[in-house]
Parts: C-alpha cells; structure tokens; sequence
C-alpha cells in the first residue's frame, strides 16, 4: 500500500480541489494503486493463493464440499471442548439459556464462570449397579516376606476388589461387560501377611493429575471408543454421556469421561518415540502447519508424514521444532510450503498446488503485466506437470529438466523481470520461484516424487474442523493429548488397520505396567 492511514486521514475533498493539476494527478495515481492492491485481497479465495479452505466464511463454503459445512453449522450450536473438561452443566436454566442471563433492557450479558461442579450445584456420586459378567480373583503366589509359595489350598481373604465396565466389539456387535475384579491377602507360616495388589504405574511430572492404574472403573475398550467419539466423531463430552447411557446403558460422569481421554492419550506416550524414529528415517517426509489456540496463547499444530505413520506436535511455530524432530543431518526428502525455516534442508520439494492457485491469482488479478506473468506461468506448469505424469507412466525420457531446459529459461527471466516490477503479487510471486528453484523444480530430475504437499494438507483438515467446533485447547495435557491421539490414531488409519483394538491393547499394557505393543503392520504388507 502506498498511502498509510495517517495520509488518508488528512486526504478530504477540499483538500484534493485545491492541489494544482500536476499534484492531483500524481495522487490519482496513487489512489488508483492502493483501490487495485484492495480489489485484490477483496477477491482471494482458497482457489487462487494460499488461504486454507477454512478461512472461507461458512456460508461463502460450497456445501456440496464434504460436509464441513455442517461440522461449522455444530461448531456454532457446541460450545464444548473436545480434549478438556467441560463444566458440569446440572443447571438446566443455564443449559437452555446457553450461559446467558438478560441483562438491563433485554440485552444478553455473557456470565462469566469458572469451569467444574457450580457452588450450590448438587454432587453425584456413582449409583449405577449393573449385573456382574465375570469375576476375576486377583490371589496371592509368594509371600512378600520369606518368599514361600502358597498353593490354591492355602486360605485367602478378599482384602479389595473394584468393578470395571467395558466393551466387547465383535460379531454380532458390542457388549457390555461388567468384570468384579476381586484382591486377595494370605498369611504365611512366616508371620508376614502379603497383599496381592493392582498396579498402579509411577506419577509423571509430564502429566499432572492423570494416573494409570489397573483400578479403573472404565476398561480398555470402553476408554477406546470414548476416544473414537470423541476425536474422530468429534463429539463432546455431554454428548458421549448420553450416547453412552442412550445406547449402552452405561452412565458415566463427564468428569470420568474426560479422564479416559487424558489416561488414553498418557498411554500412547511412548508410541511417540517410534513415531519420531520412522520420520527421521524414512526418505519422504511431507510437512506442513497450521494454527491453534490452547486458551488464549496461540500456537501451532505441525503435521509430519511419511508413507506408513503420522506425527502431530502442537507448539510454537519456530525452526526449533523442525530442528528437535528432523535434526540438522535429515537427508531425505522434504515436502512443505515456502516457510523459511524449511530451507535448510537441502532434498527439499515444494507443493506445485500452491504455486498454481497463486499463478491463478495473478491471473484475475488487475495488473496487466501480473496477469500475463500469471498466465503463462500456469501454462509452463500445467506442461511441466505433464512431462512428470507421461515420466512416471513411460519408460524414462531423461532429465525432465534438460528436456524442458527452454520454458525454465522462460518463466526463470519472467521472474526475474516481475521481481523488480510495482505490482506486490507479481513480486512475491516471482520471488518466491528464484528463493526455492532447485526445491520447486526437484521432481523434474525426479518424477516418482509427488508435485504436491496434499498429503499433509489432508491430516490437517481433520484438527481444523476439531479445532473450529472446540475453539482449542484449554490446558497443557488437552493439548499434548490431541497431538498424541491424532498420531497413534492417522498412523493406524494410513496403514489401513483399525486404530481402536491397538489403542485398546496400549492402554492394557500400560495399566499393567507391561511394554506397549509395537505399532500394527501396514495391511498392504502383511
Ligand atoms: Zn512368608
């Protein structure tokens, strides 16, 4: 923009009548830029630059699209959170009225309160008894004491026992289970009474207030599919209350609920580590970021992909988290946008998707001189593009790059000439072709690798949709739990195997203190 604020403020029709014609001329001009420059922006749309598709307003969105539109239209009825606890709503007044009280005159005043049980809000205490299907004695082997063995004929006495609910998933469909797990104590001729115990792994500073423990009344596969409702249906916690009652008959507190959340996602902590060791190592990684909020503070969620896992990192968007997870030495090859702290990597690609729709912006942008450069920009594109699909399909024609040597030539002087000209768009454009050539122009010395980041930009969308209907985060653990289940979970989904029965053996082992289960093998290569 050429005239600030502060210039225009002063700019009146006075003040333009009574500059000399030469002066007046020469504001026009400058006018005129700025009214194009706005134009511009005005008419950016997801097709033609880099606005994500959900920067479009919900009603600006095509609803044949992919229901999006209806995740938005939730978005706006929901004010829950996914991944963290949610006001116990007792109060129907204050459900129906949806935490707004009339204020002087009619208008809604907003109450602010804090999350949780209300003051004066009744308490709940566990009431549900539902028929016991299995009885599980947990006895005693050894006495602690002299090490002595105790045979099943030695007396024990049941010291502790707790109920776990869970789920069977099988043919011909789910079913409740009800297991009496029961904890026995044995006197030894030794004098030393030993007490047989339920594990209960050590706490985590990582993880403040969320235990894992056998001692649960929620099983495995129960805690599983309140994730799959959760993440992957993206409903709330109120909402998987009722799910759960209205079609299981298991009532559950919205408190619980969300703790199967935070003890899944603790569970799946050490999945992280081999997620982080098959990205570093594999020769294809396609990264890509977008926001997030966790309350106010805003930050960023990072998707890395390679051909069979998933890792999500939710943070700061700073070439720290690319160092911490790629290293300075990754040699493979790097798919991502233009954003600088990419660059260090040397076998880097960039997605032709995005070049194109900026090229389509020039295209209908008003500058004459833009619009050309963004023409034939697509045109040499859309060939090269071409030339990479018949490269990929027919026996190798040589290097795409010395066959096609003359329209690089072309576009490369195109650029150069557009990055020194007055329309802004030309500029960026064309800089930002010379800034990452050698990575824009890579798949043509190497057709098998792909021309676009979609893969990436497709395990975003999901966290964009969670993200609209929950409106973030609200604490370190929800936000660390998202990350963590949006990993385990797309890395079992691109390796075609159901992620619910891995999840549900993780949190097995895990309560148990065992090892977890390695991550399940790719069904194309099993
Ligand atoms: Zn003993």
């Amino acid at each position: 923009m050429i005239l600030s604020q502060h210039s225009l403020r002063q700019l009146d029709e006075t003040y333009i009548r009574s500059l000399p014609e030469n002066a007046c001329q020469e504001l026009a001009v400058k006018l005129l830029a700025d009214l194009k420059t706005l134009h511009e922006r005005a008419n950016r749309n997801p097709d033609n630059s880099s606005m994500p598709p959900s920067s479009q307003l919900p009603w600006a969105m095509d609803r044949s699209d992919d229901g999006v539109c209806d995740e938005v239209v939730e978005a706006k009825e929901s004010d829950d959170c996914e991944l963290e606890d949610e006001p116990a709503k007792t109060n129907t007044e204050q459900r129906v009225s949806g935490g707004e009280i009339d204020g002087p005159k009619g208008n809604c005043v907003p109450i602010k309160r804090a999350p949780g049980k209300q003051p004066g809000a009744p308490g709940y205490g566990r009431s549900q008894q539902l028929p016991i299907t299995d009885t599980v004695e947990h006895r005693v082997f050894c006495c602690d004491g002299c090490a002595g063995q105790f045979t099943e004929q030695d007396t024990q006495v049941a010291w502790t026992g707790y109920y776990t609910i869970d789920v069977e998933v099988g043919v011909p469909g789910i079913g409740v289970t009800n297991t009496k797990h029961v904890y026995y104590e044995a006197s030894c001729p030794c004098g030393h009474v030993t007490r047989q115990h339920p594990h209960r792994e050590a706490s985590d500073a990582l993880w403040e207030g969320i235990g894992l423990s056998e001692w649960r009344l929620v099983g495995p596969m129960l805690c599983t599919l309140i994730v799959s409702l959760s993440y992957r249906m993206r409903m709330s916690r109120s909402k998987i209350q009722e799910f759960l009652y209205d079609w299981l008959g298991i009532r559950l507190s919205t408190g619980t609920i969300q703790r199967c959340v935070e003890e899944s996602a603790r569970a799946c902590a050490p999945v992280e580590d081999q997620l982080v060791e098959q990205v570093v190592n594999s020769g294809l990684v396609h990264a890509d970021e977008t926001t997030h909020k966790e309350k106010k503070t805003l930050l960023w969620v990072w998707v890395f992909a390679t051909r069979f896992s998933v890792l999500y990192f939710i943070g700061q968007r700073s070439a720290e988290i690319i160092e911490t997870l790629l290293g300075q030495s990754y040699c493979g090859w790097l798919m991502s946008d233009g954003y600088q702290v990419y660059r260090r990597y040397a076998n880097r690609l960039r997605c032709w998707a995005h070049l194109l729709r900026k090229a389509k912006g020039l295209e209908e942008s008003l500058d004459r001189k833009g619009q050309r450069f963004g023409k034939r920009t697509r045109e040499i594109l859309k060939t090269l593009i071409n030339a990479v699909y018949q490269a990929r399909e027919g026996p190798p024609p040589g290097d795409l790059k010395q066959i096609h040597a003359g329209l690089l030539k072309e576009l490369r002087d195109l650029c150069e000439t557009m990055k020194g000209g007055t329309h802004e768009k030309s500029r960026t454009l064309a800089g930002e072709f010379l800034n990452d050539w050698d990575a824009v122009f890579a798949v043509l010395s190497h057709p098998d690798l792909p021309l676009t980041n979609n893969e990436a930009e497709r395990l975003l969308r999901h966290l964009v949709i969670v993200r609209r209907i929950t409106y973030g985060t609200r604490s370190k653990n929800g936000t660390r739990a998202l990350a963590l289940l949006a990993s385990v979970v797309e890395t079992c989904r691109r390796r075609e195997v159901s992620p619910w029965g891995y999840l549900a053996r993780v949190i097995k082992a895990r309560r148990c203190g065992q090892h977890i289960p390695e991550l399940p093998v790719p069904a194309s290569a099993s």
